[in-house]
């Protein structure tokens, strides 16, 4: 008997403009089957932004994208990462062992290159804030078993060559991009920002489907920084998003305010959940705040979003953490007096 195969998809590359070219590559991750890489024509060649995860195969994926429009690796003259995931910068190594070219990206990329020197490091901080936050001996042993030997997607680790900081300007045919720090969702999170054309590249601060993910652990309040940097995009103004994931987008104000909505929608959540049943762990928390029990594929995902809107709580003096009682490694929750 056959294996029953999951039907992966193949880069594809388009042209979206004269000079713009998305370059979808796939993903292996339930949910998110693709991301994308854009190419701007720069001079005799490209700026490449961002750059699709490693995997085995993966390369072939971006080569292929950049065939059908007529591109190639060669071509990129510049790399620009909006943020050092894995589905953004993961190939980075590769790209400039390819061509040689600059990688700029923002110097907060430790949240990626550090865990990535130190794995066993990175995996036992996991395993102690998912113990913090209750979860269960179990299943916590099965996750780290899972984990064991599973790299980060990337090729390699690239520190870059100039910090993408504002004031740094990408110059392309288009016109220059602008630096607009936007962290929240990583700590190393850029947008890139064209001013004439009002175009958008907006990694993954904007998506076309809103769709919430904070790095937890690096800063104090992700949460406080993802709302401040809505804003500060808000503040531009804008007629096209080239967005990390899925198609482009107009209706960018639209897209903040859903943002926004679905925030507010979260930490109202989380606030009668812990009302309710507090003093409660941000484990047991998680299937009330999202009305759905937690499963393997989402467990790591969940977990960190809550941990991130608890933790916004108690920095604007809504929620309190409650230490641990002795014989339990567990923090709960309640309302602040
Ligand atoms: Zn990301
Ligand atoms: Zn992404």
């Amino acid at each position: 008997m056959s294996e029953p195969s999951r039907k992966r998809e193949l880069g594809r590359g388009e042209r979206v403009l004269p000079g713009v070219w998305r370059l979808r590559l796939p993903l292996p991750w339930p949910g998110v089957p693709h991301c994308n890489a854009w190419a701007v024509a720069a001079g005799d060649g490209i700026v490449l932004f961002d750059t699709g995860m490693h995997e085995p195969g993966s390369f072939a994926h971006l080569e292929r994208a950049l065939a059908q429009v007529n591109l190639r690796v060669e071509n990129v003259k510049l790399l620009v990462c909006t943020h050092a995931h894995s589905d953004h910068y993961g190939q980075a190594a590769t790209i400039l062992e390819r061509t040689g070219c600059e990688l700029w990206m923002h110097p907060d990329h430790e949240h990626m290159t550090r865990a990535a020197q130190d794995p066993d490091a990175a995996m036992e901080r996991r395993v102690e804030i998912a113990r913090m936050s209750g979860v269960p001996e179990a299943p916590l042993r099965a996750y780290q078993e899972a984990r064991k030997g599973q790299g980060f997607g990337i090729a390699g680790i690239v520190e870059p060559d100039r910090d993408l900081l504002p004031g740094v300007e990408v110059e392309t045919d288009l016109g220059t991009f602008e630096v607009v720090e936007t962290p929240g969702h990583a700590p190393s999170h850029v947008c890139l920002y064209q001013r004439e054309r009002r175009i958008l590249i907006s990694g993954d601060h904007l998506l076309g489907r809103v769709s919430l993910y904070y790095d937890y652990g690096h800063t104090p309040d992700p949460v406080g920084e993802f709302l401040e940097s809505l804003g500060r995009v808000e503040d531009l103004d804008m007629r096209l998003c080239l967005a990390g994931h899925g198609r482009t987008f107009t209706d960018i104000q639209a897209h903040i305010t859903a943002n926004r909505v679905l925030v507010a929608e979260r930490l109202e959540a989380c606030l009668t959940v812990v009302r309710d049943h507090g003093p409660i762990t941000a484990f047991a928390a998680v299937p009330l705040v999202y009305g759905d029990a937690i499963t393997a594929d989402n467990a790591n995902w969940w977990l960190s979003e809550t941990l991130c809107y608890l933790t916004h709580l108690e920095a604007t003096g809504r929620l309190e953490r409650v230490a641990a009682e002795p014989g339990d490694v567990a923090e709960r929750w309640v309302s602040a007096a």
